[in-house]
């Protein structure tokens, strides 16, 4: 590997740029996403920006299943997106269509249309879990040389049950 390629990947994985699209979600999960990128959360702190457009974008964070109005735009976006590029399915529609599983305008979870390189559950999916899924996607797209890889086998983030603390009892 160039030393070049080397340092565009290791800019990249330092720096993920994201895009956001709901392709049918009921709100909730948006509002979560939205919150990972504030400063309670501050996803900003793993190198991740919110951009605007498809073409300046590596991750796609989606939300939602996939409605029928909504696909070809999704995949849309997808196909703008440059390569290498991946994509992190928030909360349960997204994973799997969820509650809106079998409604009319519904396809199914966003893999359906586009390949998802990681699922993050929930309903709505937590911030906590949204920063999880993020970070552990840079974990694995770091490769032994420092080269990003496409994951194989898509993953799930899962959150580890924490002990309540003594400001949360109050
Ligand atoms: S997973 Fe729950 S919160 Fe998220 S879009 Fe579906 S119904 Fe809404």
């Amino acid at each position: 590997m160039k030393t070049i390629d080397r340092l565009i990947t290791w800019a990249r994985l330092k720096s993920p740029w994201i895009i956001h699209f709901n392709s049918g979600a009921c709100n909730a999960c948006d509002i979560e996403v939205l919150a990972a990128l504030t400063p309670r959360y501050d996803v900003e702190r793993f190198g991740v920006l919110l951009k605007g457009s498809p073409r300046h974008a590596d991750v796609l964070v989606c939300s939602g299943p996939v409605t029928l109005q909504q696909r070809e735009r999704l995949v849309t976006i997808y196909e703008q997106m440059p390569e290498p590029k991946f994509v992190i399915a928030v909360g349960t529609c997204a994973c799997s269509a969820g509650v809106f599983d079998g409604c009319y305008c519904v396809e199914g979870g966003i893999d359906t249309a586009i390949p998802v390189n990681m699922y993050v559950p929930g309903c709505p999916a937590k911030p906590e879990a949204i920063i999880d899924g993020v970070v552990k996607l840079l974990g694995t797209l770091e490769g032994k040389e420092g080269k990003p890889k496409k994951i194989k086998e898509p993953q799930t983030a899962v959150m580890e049950p924490k002990e309540p603390q003594e400001a949360d009892k109050a």
